[in-house]
């Protein structure tokens, strides 16, 4: 056969003679054109105006395959905490949901069911006393769902008998950065605790001085990301149950279980951090951390129906039903979702507590 190959470059370059690239036969490359012949070979790939003309898909592929070629390789990346490896299937079933809209419930209602079930399975992974009945979303990542829990605090404080007298606050340790978008963007101040000496992470007798009519909330972090040493959420409960008895305060916890909400319960299931504390009234996790599903993928859970106000649920029309929703975003890919409940369903306890002490040994050394 004549390749293709040998076809196109005597065309494209004559006889013998050396042509520069950028002198190439106007129309000459077809789709089944070599790559190399591409008109993109001899262009700088678009960077500033929006192209003119349009270029064949391989070659299109290649330009961007190329571009990202730059960037590190994500094998070697243990900074994010973020799956970067998954099981064929995974793959499969991404592929199979790449046009499945999570906000599109009526159009996809195995989608949404498929979330409501997740949403159960991980209230009941934190001990929820109630995860059949549990209220909850996925969300992008974990900084959505902190965002979501820290606006359900304040509505919730609007609720309660309480009244604030000034700005709301927020008392928290080490916390991740979205915790300093949430006060920004919804104008709450964050008291937080600076780390002392030894002690990296929040206490109880810290959190107590800091504590007011004004706070609406503590969150301490079950797995910082400077050291992902778990906060101690029941020691600071029981500081918050003290408080209660003898100033009236009666302050929720929200915890950050971005990263430990996918490893203690699998590794430390004895260390009570979760629903089982009663003060704990909502927790967010990174499904797409230590929860193993593909990045764009995590959860937060109120502990009862009366812990989410109803102010955060909105019921859209637009889209056939009236089915209630709670995430800040829109539109939004349903693989993650569909993967999750992969990873739930092929590894449950067992397998996702060998992957997490395989893990923790290679951590360890
Ligand atoms: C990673 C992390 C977040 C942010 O989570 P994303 O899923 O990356 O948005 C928030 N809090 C803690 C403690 C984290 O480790």
């Amino acid at each position: 056969m004549e390749s293709i190959w040998l076809r196109n470059l005597s065309e494209a370059f004559g006889n013998g003679d050396i042509v520069r690239p950028d002198t190439v036969k106007e129309n000459s490359p077809t789709l089944t054109d070599p790559v190399l012949l591409s008109s993109f070979v001899s262009k700088p790939a678009p960077k500033n105006e929006f192209p003119k003309e349009e270029i064949e898909p391989r070659a299109a592929y290649q330009l961007v395959h190329d571009e990202l070629l730059l960037d590190g390789n994500s094998r070697q990346n243990l900074a994010t905490l973020c799956q970067t490896w998954v099981e064929p299937e995974v793959r499969r079933l991404m592929d199979e949901c790449f046009d499945k809209n999570m906000i599109d419930r009526d159009e996809y209602p195995q989608m949404a069911e498929l979330e409501s079930r997740c949403v159960r399975m991980v209230a009941d992974l934190w001990n929820s006393p109630d995860a059949a009945n549990a209220r909850g979303c996925s969300t992008a990542g974990s900084s959505e769902a902190a965002i979501l829990a820290g606006l359900a605090l304040k509505a919730k404080s609007r609720q309660v008998a309480r009244k604030l007298h000034g700005k709301p606050n927020l008392v928290c340790g080490p916390v991740h950065i979205c915790w300093h978008k949430f006060a920004r963007h919804f104008d709450v101040e964050l008291r937080q605790i600076p780390c002392e000496g030894n002690r990296l992470m929040m206490s109880p007798e810290e959190v107590v001085k800091r504590c007011d009519e004004n706070t609406i909330g503590v969150v301490p972090t079950l797995g910082l990301i400077f050291t992902l040493q778990y906060e101690p959420v029941q020691a600071i409960a029981f500081a918050l149950d003290d408080l209660e008895e003898e100033r009236g305060l009666d302050i929720p916890i929200h915890v950050d279980a971005a990263s430990g909400g996918f490893v203690a319960p699998f590794i430390h299931p004895d260390l009570v951090w979760d629903f089982r504390i009663p003060r704990v009234k909502s927790i967010n996790g990174s499904g797409h951390k230590f929860g193993l599903a593909p990045l764009g993928c995590a959860w937060v859970i109120w502990r009862e129906a009366r812990d989410l106000p109803d102010d955060l649920i909105f019921r859209v029309k637009y889209l056939g039903g009236h089915v209630p929703t709670i995430g800040l975003n829109f539109s939004r890919p349903g693989g993650q979702v569909a993967c999750q409940y992969y990873n739930f369903v092929r590894l449950g306890l067992k397998g996702y507590a060998k992957v997490t002490q395989a893990a923790s040994i290679l951590v360890r050394g």
